[in-house]
């Protein structure tokens, strides 16, 4: 039974992470986990699991909650972040946070010897230089939950790292990947929002649409596996489903493949070092029949 915080609870990850590990529970349990604002959510999820150290951002809601909740143990802003996230009986944290406010839990997780499932890609982009040594000096494991990277650390196992040519980055292009220059002078947020392969939080739609998100995965990448910017290439890949790639000095290239589903990278990175049977939906011949790759 591996014990999981999971930060960010009430997003798009966090919530996928619920549907892994109640799909599995005799694999994982949740000990702690964390919301922002949406308490709905929260609530909705503490009744359907016992967890027992909960944080929150407002002091109203941990008022709140602590008075609805005398069972449970509450947490607050960044200080109780940094606190579910360095519980003695914490084994991995999934760092499921949006935004900056998922560095310092990090690297307090990892100094407290936690090894780390990291979907929340704004660490490695702003701090790498920090993450990557702290990760190497405290001997634990930063496990990709981005699905391009969690595909590139498949594609790397069993492989001597050293012997990578480059690494092959695919991007869906989203939902404006055919639009003319002038196509994109009328497009509004919401048109945004409607990304074609997946269903993730605001931002990272957002930033799929502006293709800018590809950019932080260049950083995330060139961090994760030690390699220049120069060794990364992007493919625009429109139906998301190889989700990476690495080729090697000897011409070979490997690659992960799936349908669009965040369950899977999020299943990888928490079963390890095994796999774990899914009834997920399968991928069927049809859906290798139209793979198709652009040229950014
Ligand atoms: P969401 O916006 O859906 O969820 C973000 C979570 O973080 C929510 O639980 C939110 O709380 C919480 N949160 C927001 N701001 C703060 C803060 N300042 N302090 C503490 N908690 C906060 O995001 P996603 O799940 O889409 O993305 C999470 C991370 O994973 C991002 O870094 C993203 O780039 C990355 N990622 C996401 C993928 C996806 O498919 N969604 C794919 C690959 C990477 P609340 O909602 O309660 O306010």
């Amino acid at each position: 039974m591996k014990k999981i915080t999971v930060l960010g609870v009430t997003g798009s990850i966090g919530t996928q992470t619920i549907d892994v590990v109640t799909g599995h529970p005799d694999e994982f349990e949740i000990v702690a986990m964390s919301a922002g604002h949406n308490i709905k959510k929260l609530e909705e999820i503490m009744n359907q699991l016992p967890v027992p150290h909960i944080c929150v951002l407002e002091q109203k809601d941990y008022d709140y909650l602590s008075e609805k909740y005398p069972d449970r143990h509450f947490y607050l802003g960044q200080e109780g972040l940094i606190q579910i996230s360095t519980l003695e009986e914490t084994e991995i944290v999934l760092n499921a946070i949006v935004g900056f406010a998922g560095l310092l839990p990090t690297i307090e997780a990892i100094k407290a010897g936690k090894d780390i499932a990291l979907a929340n890609k704004e660490t490695l982009v702003v701090a790498g230089h920090i993450i990557i040594p702290l990760a190497k000096k405290y001997g634990i494991q930063l496990l990709p939950v981005d699905s391009e990277h969690s595909a590139i650390f498949q594609s790397l196992n069993g492989e001597n790292p050293s012997t990578i040519e480059k690494i092959l980055l695919t991007a869906s292009g989203g939902p404006f990947r055919t639009f003319t220059k002038e196509q994109l002078e009328h497009v509004t947020a919401a048109d945004a929002l409607k990304h074609p392969n997946w269903s993730m939080g605001a931002k990272i739609t957002i930033d799929s649409a502006s293709m800018m998100n590809k950019g932080f995965e260049m950083i995330e990448a060139k961090w994760l596996y030690n390699v220049s910017q120069h060794d990364i290439e992007i493919v625009v890949h429109p139906q998301s489903i190889v989700h990476s790639m690495v080729e090697f000095k000897d011409g070979s290239v490997k690659a992960q493949l799936g349908l669009p589903d965040m369950r899977l990278p999020i299943r990888y990175a928490l079963g390890l070092p095994g796999r774990l049977a899914s009834d997920c939906k399968k991928m069927t011949v049809a859906d290798y029949c139209n793979l198709t790759f652009e040229l950014p």
